[in-house]
């Protein structure tokens, strides 16, 4: 008989191979299957690895027996990977350039061994809660008043911590909850159109790609898709850019499936991952998440939606793997069988590419629910206003008298600004100089706390200083070059005296619960004006608000990407349907400088949507990028700055030299911010036609780049960004 088993094992590390290891029967009393967890010793380092491959004799006698290490242990009280995992893992890390084990390291960022006693401390938390929440229930239960029950979950929904898995163990035991009460979800006609349309794609095994206005109704049938897949016994993942944004939604999916929903975002504790994660193995459920939500251990999936799929926000850009959510959203939901919509108010030039050519299914929503009509558009020209002393600060006078005239009405106003600060940009006037972060190349932005005290922000590192007024190299003053959200804010109290102003910023909202009471506030009409950066152009749902305004839109266009026309385009679409979503007609302001950009003249109606969709496309195909090719970005990072550029021109050459037939290679070029926290960075942009060779192409790129790697002593200073946005 035989006394050492064999397996391979992916390590949560960026390793092309998967190691093998032993066990012994007297160690293990059963067998190890494939997503089993381990510990292993390698490199001299302990982790958590999972089993990929059992009985592996004939391919570990090649390596040698002798060579091969014992497994430490079974990792005790961690659950195993599904086999649907660690193919998603794979397919990810095919698709995007990195390892499995890369991901493995994403999907389970506790990996360590200190998870098991994380794990044990919830639990005993969550038997501490259940026990209080027996005897809360109980009590409201001798009471017997089913508003206070409610009224005490709502509470209970508030605090988090996956209250449905603990309410709804409490609940099987409250017998008195009979009815269920998620609201009946009835379509309107337009609605219902799309949703058998949606079937019918849904039936050619295809995903739906949903493309609605803002206040189309979207939602209300995501929902309705989302309660007959519970109802059949599957689950939902309810995917969303970012949760800060999805408030309102969380709290209109709780309103439908409050034991159901789990809410799970990338900034969740290690504690609140394996709470979520165990909650899903209690099925059914509801995922409200972000990109993250993906790697969780799904079940039984039969929906995926990805809201807003254009969203930028999807992709993670660092580290490894540096994946599209919607991508692999669409992936999982292969792997599990399930169906997926992704819905838009703007979709991505990518999802209408593959509606074209047949991969997705398109649906239009045309009409709004509320049958309210678009806003009236008004494009305010800057220059021209200022020439004719028409600016007053950084409003022109006509877009004062439009929200004097709306707030004399009764009605309220949203004005956007992107930047966040006082002042984004600050000039000394007497030599000139923009003070800079030190770290990266940036302009400090001014910030005013509540007490008057001012600091200097660099807002790519995060970095803090002092405000001393003076200019760092000669003393001159200093002065603010442009208007943020804080200054706007300042600006608007003088204007509109009588008016009450709060603003949205992720300044301001740095507390939810900050956040949520002024959204409160807003809805409930208790703020005349709201000023804020994207986070009023998304996601919120306020009846009253009639006027929206963008007051330097300028800052929207300015970035040198291929893609910033379509993405200041999505925006500003979504910020416009935030106003007149009721029977009113709304009205939408923009003030720029360049009023004759076709990103005004689509938002204005001189260009229409799908004028412009072909408009862009045909751009993107004279110039060769996607969706007509891959961009893979190689990002080259090195503290050095000399170093930064010889390695990147000399990868670059390298690059041209195996590859240049098959594919165009661009730079390096410095991004335009090229240092950010002491790092300098250069890119070299790849595009690969997206032909037969494309998997090959692939390959070879990468095998260039960890022999360039090894060749010059280079590990780690180079990433590989498949479809940066
Ligand atoms: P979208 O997601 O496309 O922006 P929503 O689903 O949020 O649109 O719908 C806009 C508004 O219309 C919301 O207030 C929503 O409650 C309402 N609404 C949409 N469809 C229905 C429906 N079938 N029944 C009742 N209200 C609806
Ligand atoms: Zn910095």
């Amino acid at each position: 008989m035989r006394e050492s088993r064999y397996i391979q094992v992916l390590l949560p590390l960026r390793l092309k191979w998967e190691p093998f290891y032993s066990y012994s029967e007297e160690q293990l009393p059963g067998s190890l299957a494939v997503g089993d967890r381990v510990r292993v010793e390698f490199g001299g380092k302990e982790y958590v690895a999972v089993v990929t491959v059992v009985d592996v004799e004939e391919e570990a006698g090649t390596v040698g027996y002798d060579r091969i290490k014992p497994i430490i242990g079974l990792a005790e009280g961690l659950d195993a990977i599904s086999k649907e995992e660690i193919n998603l893992w794979r397919m990810v890390a095919e698709y995007y350039l990195c390892t499995p084990g890369e991901v493995y390291k994403a999907a389970y960022p506790a990996g360590k061994v200190e998870e098991e006693e994380v794990k044990a401390r919830i639990n005993d938390r969550l038997q501490e809660r259940i026990a209080k929440l027996d005897e809360k229930i109980a009590k409201a239960r001798r009471e017997d008043t089913r508003a206070r029950y409610l009224a005490l979950r709502d509470e209970l929904l508030r605090q988090g911590h996956c209250p449905g898995a603990v309410l709804s163990r409490s609940e099987a035991r409250m017998d008195a909850a009979t009815d269920r009460w998620p609201a009946a979800i009835e379509l309107s006609d337009s609605q219902s159109e799309a949703y058998s349309k949606i079937k019918e794609v849904f039936h050619d095994r295809k995903p739906a790609l949903l493309r609605g206005v803002t206040g189309s109704g979207k939602t209300e049938i995501y929902l309705k898709l989302a309660a007959e897949t519970l109802e059949s016994g599957k689950n939902v993942l309810f995917m969303v850019p970012e949760i800060a944004l999805s408030r309102q939604l969380e709290d209109r999916i709780r309103s439908h499936f409050p034991d159901e929903l789990v809410v799970f975002h990338s900034g969740e504790t290690l504690s609140k991952r394996a709470e979520a994660a165990s909650f899903i193995k209690t099925k059914p459920y509801l995922v409200l998440g972000t990109r993250s939500s993906i790697f969780l251990p799904h079940k039984e999936l039969g929906l995926v939606i990805v809201d807003e799929e254009n969203d930028p926000s999807y992709k993670q850009d660092n580290p490894a793997p540096r994946y599209n959510g919607r991508e692999a959203a669409i992936m999982l939901a292969g792997l599990n069988g399930a169906f997926t919509i992704l819905g838009s108010a703007t979709p991505s030039l990518e999802s209408l590419y593959n509606c074209s050519v047949g991969r997705f299914g398109l649906i239009e929503l045309n009409t709004r629910y509320f049958q309210a009509e678009d806003s009236d558009v008004e494009i305010i020209d800057t220059i021209a206003e200022r020439k004719k002393n028409g600016m007053v600060g950084s409003f022109s006078r006509k877009l004062i008298d439009k929200i004097k005239n709306c707030l004399d009405k009764g009605g309220q106003v949203a004005l956007l600004r992107e930047r966040r600060s006082y002042s984004p940009i600050l000039q000394c006037e007497e030599c000139g100089t923009i003070p800079k972060c030190d770290r990266c190349d940036a302009a400090l932005s001014l910030h005013i706390k509540e007490n008057g005290e001012s600091k200097l922000v660099c807002h790519y590192c995060g970095r803090v200083k002092r405000y001393l007024g003076t200019c760092p190299k000669c003393g001159g003053s200093l002065k603010p070059l442009g208007a943020g959200t804080q200054k706007i804010e300042e600006e608007a109290a003088e204007l509109f005296p009588d008016a009450r102003i709060a603003r949205l910023d992720s300044d301001s909202a740095r507390s939810r619960k900050h956040e949520s009471e002024i959204i409160r506030e807003f809805s409930a009409g208790d703020i005349d004006i709201l000023v804020g950066t994207r986070m009023v152009a998304k996601g919120f749902d306020f009846s009253g608000l009639s006027l929206v305004a963008v007051i330097q839109s300028d800052s929207l266009l300015g970035q040198q990407d291929y893609r910033a026309d379509e993405r200041a385009l999505s925006l500003l679409e979504q910020f416009r349907g935030r106003c007149g979503r009721r029977a009113e007609r709304g009205m939408f302001v923009i003030q720029t400088s360049q009023p004759d950009h076709p990103v005004y003249q689509t938002i204005s109606g001189n260009l229409n949507d799908s004028e412009s969709m072909t408009k862009l496309l045909s751009e993107r195909k004279l110039f060769g990028y996607p969706p007509y090719s891959r961009v893979i970005n190689a990002v080259i990072r090195d503290r050095n700055a000399s170093r930064v550029e010889l390695m990147s021109r000399s990868l670059a050459e390298t690059l041209s030299r195996s590859l240049g037939n098959n594919l165009k290679v661009i730079g390096p070029y410095s991004p335009a911010v090229d240092k950010v926290g002491g790092e300098n960075i250069r890119i070299i942009r790849l595009l690969l036609p997206k032909n037969k060779l494309l998997k090959s192409n692939k390959a070879t790129l990468e095998e260039e780049i960890s022999v360039f790697e090894s060749g010059r002593k280079y590990s780690g200073h180079i990433a590989l960004d498949v479809d940066p946005v």
